[in-house]
């Protein structure tokens, strides 16, 4: 077997690809334009056409789409906005967005996108090590959420053997391991530490079972190195980060086995990272929001899309040989989870990595803002669970002289029993403000 699942789109050189990229752009723009109210509404009041569009370049002149845009739009023009094209006798499948806050944006998959889904899906999934004859054990959502889905497809197609788990039954999940002993396993990163800690209780060693893969998403953190480590000798695997979001699409960007950062389809989409405060893109290796920009999707196209996640981009060759380009790091957080404390500014992952370099500490943890009326001070409380008996005299300074280093700021730490944070299957929260706004 090949090293690649398509070698020519995925080894092609940048030039051959920003041509690809240029071509399906322009394709879209004019479709978006001509079918679309809500996009020709829009650029008209920001004064653009698509002929402006003379490079791949000028796709800055272009404005964003934020979800609360889509979210209006919805609500205007129920149930699916006039954003959303391709004849309705080719439309596959419905999948809103999980709708964490307001309501969900309900996003079309046409016959052709739920092909190129698959495909794109399936590229992933082998370049991170997966074969035909695999067993998949798929812990993603299944249903509405987009990952389950997708990846049922993409392994479907890769000719794996399909354990369509879903994110629940933790036991069964480790049932699975042992018979009929599935390779790669597909989750949430929180939920396999979860299977990790229940397997360790049962006193299951990794050595035990054959499972050789796990590739996580729907939260950031798999690239974090103590998260990566944690996975890998929790469970016995190669882990990998994996990533999608409903309104763009499940499973699109993954790690290699060269753990070099997520490989983005750039085929299929289009990746800029840009700098919330100036909206001019960033310099390469630079953080900032990612904007994506679908260059093939037919049913609800987003051109310019504002994921409101923050990561960095580059484009040098990664060891694997693919030249689409890469964000070391992953998912870095989210621009509004910022936490100002202060005067200082960090995201939670920055406090995960913190919380997993220490053997004493579990991985869960929550950050709590609250307000001092008294002294009239915000404070920031970083709260851990411990896994052994510790001298809370000794651990806090040392706790606390860590978070510094990273955060720059000192925050105060809530030592707490190991169980007194809520696991979680799906997405974890790790963000508590409690202020009174
Ligand atoms: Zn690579």
């Amino acid at each position: 077997m090949a090293d690649y699942y398509q070698k020519e789109i995925e080894t092609m050189s940048r030039k051959e690809l920003a041509e690809l990229q240029f071509e399906r752009l322009k394709w879209q723009v004019n479709r978006c334009y001509q079918n679309s109210p809500f996009y020709r509404e829009k650029w008209q009041k920001a004064g653009f056409e698509p002929r402006y569009l003379r490079t791949l370049a000028d796709i800055r002149n272009i404005p964003v789409v934020t979800k609360n845009e889509l979210r209006d739009e919805q609500a205007q023009h129920p149930p699916f906005g006039r954003f959303t094209m391709a004849p309705q006798n080719l439309w596959r499948e419905l999948h809103p967005s999980s709708g964490t806050t307001g309501n969900p944006v309900n996003t079309i998959w046409a016959e052709q996108d739920v092909a190129n889904i698959t495909d794109v899906t399936a590229r992933m999934m082998w370049g991170f090590g997966v074969r035909p004859g695999d067993i998949v054990q798929n812990g993603f959502s299944y249903g509405l959420w987009v990952a389950g889905m997708s990846s049922h497809y993409a392994a479907k197609k890769l000719g794996c053997f399909v354990i369509p788990i879903g994110a629940q039954m933790t036991n069964k999940q480790i049932q699975y391991f042992k018979n009929p002993g599935s390779h790669v396993l597909l989750c949430t990163p929180s939920f396999a530490l979860h299977i990790a800690e229940k397997m360790a209780e049962e006193g299951l060693s990794p050595d035990q079972i054959p499972l050789r893969i796990g590739a996580f998403g729907g939260e950031g953190g798999t690239q974090n190195a103590s998260t990566r480590s944690r996975l890998e000798s929790g469970l016995g695997i190669d882990a990998y980060d994996f990533y999608g979001l409903a309104e763009i699409g499940p499973t699109f960007a993954a790690e290699c086995t060269a753990k070099a950062g997520l490989h983005w389809a750039e085929d299929h989409y289009l990746i800029e990272i840009i700098n919330p405060e100036t909206m001019e893109p960033c310099a390469e290796g630079e953080i900032g929001v990612l904007v994506i920009t679908h260059l093939t999707r037919e049913a609800t196209p987003m051109v310019r899309y504002w994921t409101n996640d923050l990561a960095k981009l580059i484009t040098e060759p990664c060891a694997c040989g693919r030249t689409h380009a890469r964000s070391p790091g992953g998912i870095l957080g989210r621009a509004d989870d910022l936490v100002v404390y202060k005067g200082a500014k960090f995201y939670p992952s920055q406090v995960e990595k913190v919380i997993r370099s220490f053997d004493c500490l579990s991985d869960q943890y929550r950050i709590e803002l609250t307000h001092d009326e008294e002294r009239g001070v915000d404070i920031c409380t970083v709260v851990v669970e411990r896994t052994k008996e510790i001298l809370e005299e000794d651990f806090v300074p040392k706790l606390k002289k860590a978070l510094k280093e990273e955060l720059m700021v000192t925050p105060e730490v809530s030592i707490q029993p190991y169980g007194y944070i809520e696991r979680t299957a799906f997405k974890a929260k790790r963000l508590y403000d409690l202020r009174k706004k």
